[in-house]
Order: structure tokens, then C-alpha cells, then sequence
């Protein structure tokens, strides 16, 4: 079994005292306690310089929340994943079902986006995830395949990913997969990638969980076999939250 990841998804949220604030709170915990599970946070673009100053040689990493798959160049208000490890980011969400619907991003975008980030020496945070009416149409493991299969780039190296499922109809919604539901999916991820990169390799991929998880119910979707981590957007903007999802 891996080490658990908690990936918290700001998203277009926070501001420099904000910031100050959560990461304050988190590091103070992180010093305090002997924790199970690694911590990130993937601030916006524009907070990322208050975040690492304030992060630098801690034990909490920190991500970017998209990059462009160029490593420079003429790409108004796009960010490398060079620029980001540069500035000392660990990681980079790729795929996040808000930038596939905002930025029509399709599963080849994202495999350019993860091999840029690959590239740069990032681990990316893939994200894949059914929406509402793909899981009624019972197309939510096909669907799962074709994103797994599309999304990941042919450099994909089992020590430098992550994968996190998040079904869409879950996200901000309060809704939350049932754990059979969660397992039934987790273990069809972990089977594909088992056959790409052979039993052992596979085992150590991180496979995190989001959507609407919070402290009431991360007990029980992170004791789901094959989770290792969550990716937490709503609850990982309140210190107590995200401490308490991934420490108990
Ligand atoms: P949520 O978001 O926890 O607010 O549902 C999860 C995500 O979008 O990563």
C-alpha cells in the first residue's frame, strides 16, 4: 500500500491573508503531529508566489492547477509546467473535469498537458471522471478506459503519477459516490494500469478519490480498496477540514 496523498483544490478561491492563514494552520499541524499521509495544495496561479515563500523547505508540497503543454512561448495568461517547477512546484493537476467543460479540454490535451508536466520533472495529478448521465447510460467504465487510456502519455512513469477519480455529478454537488461504487471504479483503474505497467509498478500509483469529500465522510471513501488519497476542493479551504480528512 502507498503512502496516502491529500491533494486540496483551491480552485478560484483565497487571497494572500487567506493563504497565509491556511498554510499557517496546516504547517503548524504538520510540525506538530507524526502524519500518515502527505499533504498538497494546489493554490491558483497568482497565489502560487505567496504559497511556495511560505512553504519553502516544509513538509507540505504544492501544485499548480493547469499548465500549458508548450514550455514557453506566445500563450496569453497560460502557464508552463517548466515555470511551475521552476518555482518550485512538486505537482500540477491535469484534466480537472472543470477544464475539460470550461476550456473544452479533451483526453489528448491532457495527455500533452501530463507530458509537458513529465517533462519538467512534475508529477501530474491526472484526473478522469464520469459525468451524471454516462454513469445512468451504465457507460461510466468504458468511459473511465477511454480517459485512462487517452489521458495518459506514452512517457507515464509509475513513480511520477497520480491518478484521481472524480465523478463529475459529484464535485461541489455534496454528493458523493457510494464506497461500492468508488471500489468498483478504483479497482477497474488500478486493473488498467496494472496491464500498462505490469503488477508491481502499478501498485504504486496513487489513486485518489474527489468529489465532495469532507471530514464526515473520508473514513469511510479512504478505507475503500485501491483509494490512496483524496483530492478535496470545498473542505480544503478550511484548515480544520482538510487536516481532519486526512489525518484520524
Ligand atoms: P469538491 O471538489 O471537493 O468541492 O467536490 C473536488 C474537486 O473538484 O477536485
Amino acid at each position: 500500500m502507498v503512502r496516502k496523498l491529500i491533494a486540496g483544490n483551491w480552485k478560484m478561491n483565497g487571497s494572500v491573508s487567506f493563504a497565509s492563514e491556511l498554510v499557517g494552520g496546516l504547517l503548524t499541524r504538520i510540525e506538530q503531529e507524526d502524519v500518515s499521509a502527505d499533504f498538497v495544495v494546489c493554490p491558483p496561479a497568482a497565489l502560487l508566489g505567496s504559497v511556495l515563500a511560505l512553504t519553502k523547505n516544509t513538509k507540505l508540497s504544492v501544485g499548480g492547477q493547469d499548465c500549458h503543454e508548450n514550455v514557453s512561448g506566445a500563450h496569453t495568461g497560460d502557464t508552463s509546467a517548466e515555470l511551475l517547477k521552476n518555482v518550485g512546484c512538486q505537482y500540477v493537476l491535469t484534466g480537472h473535469s472543470e477544464r475539460r467543460t470550461d476550456h473544452g479540454e479533451s483526453n489528448a490535451d491532457v495527455r500533452a498537458k501530463s507530458k509537458a508536466a513529465l517533462n519538467a520533472g512534475l508529477v501530474p495529478i491526472i484526473c478522469i471522471g464520469e459525468t451524471e448521465s454516462e454513469r445512468v447510460s451504465g457507460n461510466t467504465l468504458k468511459v473511465i478506459e477511454e480517459q485512462v487510456v487517452q489521458s495518459l502519455p506514452d512517457e507515464a512513469d509509475p513513480n511520477q503519477i497520480v491518478l484521481a477519480y472524480e465523478p463529475v455529478w459529484a464535485i461541489g454537488t455534496g454528493k458523493t459516490a457510494t464506497p461500492d461504487d468508488v471500489a468498483e471504479v478504483h479497482n477497474f483503474i488500478r486493473g488498467l494500469l496494472v496491464s500498462r505497467f505490469g503488477d508491481e509498478p502499478a501498485q504504486k500509483i496513487n489513486i485518489l478519490y474527489g468529489g465532495s469529500v469532507k471530514p464526515s465522510n473520508a473514513a469511510e471513501l479512504l478505507a475503500v480498496s485501491n483509494v490512496d488519497g483524496a483530492l478535496v476542493g470545498g473542505a480544503s479551504l478550511k484548515v480544520e477540514d482538510f487536516w481532519a480528512i486526512g489525518v484520524r
